[in-house]
C-alpha cells in the first residue's frame, strides 16, 4: 500500500513503508478498510477478514457497498459522490453506529469511523470498523430483561391493586345505578318537585361516573409511570441504531430494510431508550412474522401530520395480522407465538402513550402488517 497524508490542510504528512503498514494492518484490533474515491476496496486488514468472513483477495477491487445491507448498499455510491462534490460530510470525521453485512449475508451492528486522505495515488478513505454485536447483544438482553421485569412487576402489582380497585369502583357504580333507577321511577310524575329530584339524581350519577373515570385513570398512570427523560433526538439516528440492534444475529438475510424518513420531521422530543425499545419490538415482531415468507421486506417511514406530530410506520411483507389478534393486539399476554410473552406491544403502547402519542396497526401496502405510532416533533429552538 502506498504512503498517504491527511487531506486536512496543514496536517502533518505521514510517510511509511509497505512492510510497516502491513504490520499495522495485521495487528489493529478494529477492522480497517481502505477504499478509493470510487468506493473500490484497496486494502482489507486481518481483523476485517475475521469480522466479515472474506479474504482480502475476495474483496480487493470490489465496491465496498458489498459489506453493507440495504438501503446503504444502494445509496453508498451516491453518498460518496455527494461528499466528493460538496465536501459536506455526514459520516467522515464524525463516526456513527450502523449495520454491516458478513459474507454469509448476516447483518451485525458496527461503530464506523472514516478518515479521508490524499495520497500520491489519489484520494483514499480509511474506515475503522468495530463490531458491536457482542456488546449490543448483552446490552440488549439486559435492557430487555429490565424493561420486561419492570413491566411485569407493574402488571403483577396491578393484580394486587385489582381487588382494591374493584372495591373502589363498585361504590360509584352502585351509586350511579341507584340514582338512575330513582330517576326512572320519578319519570311518571311531571310535577316540579319530581323534576328537581330527577335533575339532582342525574347530576349525582354524572359526578359518580367522573369519579369512576378518575379511579381508572389513576391506575393507568400507575402502569404507565416509569422514569422517562425526554430530550431532542434525531429520529434517523434512533431508527438506525434500533434497526442495527434488531437485525443483530437475526441470521442470513433476515430482511431487506428500507428506511425512508422525512427530513422535515427528524427532531423529536423523546426518551431515547424507550422509543428505541418501541422500534426494536416492532422490527423484531416484523422479522419474526416473516420467518416463513419468501420475500422479507421491512420499510420504515415517517411523515409529519402537519400538526406538530410525526407518524412513524414500521411495515413488513409478512402474513399480516391474524383477524382474531386485532382486538387484543396491545393488551398484555396476547400472543400467537409458542415462546411469546405477549408483552412487547403492550409495552410499546404504554411508552408511546406516556409520550403523548398513539399506536395502532393497519394492513401494510407491502403485504403484511404496518404498525403506526406518533411522536411529538421538537419545537425549533
Ligand atoms: P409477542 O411477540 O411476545 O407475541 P407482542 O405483544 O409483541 O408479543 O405481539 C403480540 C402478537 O401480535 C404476536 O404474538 C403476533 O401474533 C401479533 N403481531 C405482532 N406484530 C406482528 C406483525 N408484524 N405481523 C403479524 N402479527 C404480528
Amino acid at each position: 500500500m502506498c504512503p498517504f497524508r491527511s487531506a486536512e490542510p496543514g496536517a502533518t504528512a505521514f510517510q511509511g513503508n509497505a512492510a510497516y503498514q502491513r504490520s499495522i494492518l495485521a495487528t489493529v484490533p478494529d477492522a480497517m478498510i481502505v477504499i478509493d474515491d470510487h468506493g473500490m476496496i484497496l486494502s482489507f486488514s486481518a481483523a476485517a477478514e475475521r469480522m466479515f468472513g472474506y479474504a482480502e483477495r475476495d474483496v480487493a477491487g470490489r465496491n465496498v457497498n458489498m459489506l453493507m445491507p440495504q438501503p446503504d448498499r444502494q445509496a453508498h455510491d451516491g453518498y460518496m459522490a455527494r461528499y466528493l462534490e460538496t465536501g459536506v460530510a455526514r459520516i467522515i470525521g464524525v463516526g456513527r453506529v450502523t449495520t454491516a453485512t458478513r459474507s454469509d449475508g448476516s447483518n451485525f451492528p458496527i461503530e464506523l469511523a472514516i478518515g479521508d486522505a490524499i495520497t500520491d495515488e489519489g484520494r483514499m478513505f480509511t474506515g475503522f470498523v468495530r463490531d458491536l454485536s457482542e456488546r449490543q447483544q448483552s446490552e440488549r438482553r439486559l435492557a430487555d430483561l429490565q424493561a420486561e421485569l419492570a413491566h411485569i412487576s407493574r402488571v403483577s402489582a396491578m393484580g394486587s391493586l385489582a381487588s382494591a380497585l374493584a372495591h373502589e369502583l363498585n361504590q360509584p357504580l352502585t351509586a350511579i345505578a341507584n340514582y338512575l333507577e330513582g330517576a326512572r321511577d320519578l319519570l311518571g310524575n311531571s310535577d316540579a318537585a319530581s323534576l328537581a329530584m330527577i335533575r339532582e339524581a342525574l347530576d349525582e350519577a354524572a359526578a359518580q361516573s367522573l369519579r369512576a373515570g378518575q379511579i381508572v385513570r389513576r391506575l393507568r398512570d400507575f402502569i404507565a409511570r416509569g422514569d422517562s427523560e425526554k430530550r431532542v433526538e434525531s429520529l434517523r439516528q434512533l431508527v438506525t441504531e434500533a434497526s442495527a440492534l434488531a437485525l443483530t444475529g437475526s441470521g442470513p438475510a433476515a430482511a431487506d430494510l428500507e428506511v425512508r424518513l422525512s427530513a422535515d420531521c427528524d427532531r423529536v422530543l423523546v426518551d431515547r431508550i424507550q422509543i428505541q425499545q418501541v422500534l426494536l419490538n416492532l422490527i423484531r415482531n416484523a422479522v419474526e412474522a416473516m420467518h416463513r415468507s419468501p420475500r422479507r421486506r421491512i420499510v420504515i417511514r415517517s411523515l409529519s401530520d402537519g400538526h406538530g406530530m410525526v407518524t412513524v410506520i414500521v411495515a413488513d411483507s409478512g402474513p399480516g395480522l391474524a383477524p382474531d389478534a386485532q382486538d387484543h393486539l396491545f393488551e398484555p399476554f396476547h400472543t400467537s407465538k409458542d415462546q411469546g410473552m405477549g408483552l412487547g406491544l403492550s409495552i410499546c403502547r404504554t411508552i408511546v402513550e406516556a409520550h403523548g402519542g398513539r399506536i395502532w396497526a393497519e394492513p401494510a401496502d407491502i403485504g403484511g402488517a404496518a404498525f403506526h405510532f406518533t411522536l411529538t416533533i421538537a419545537a425549533d429552538d
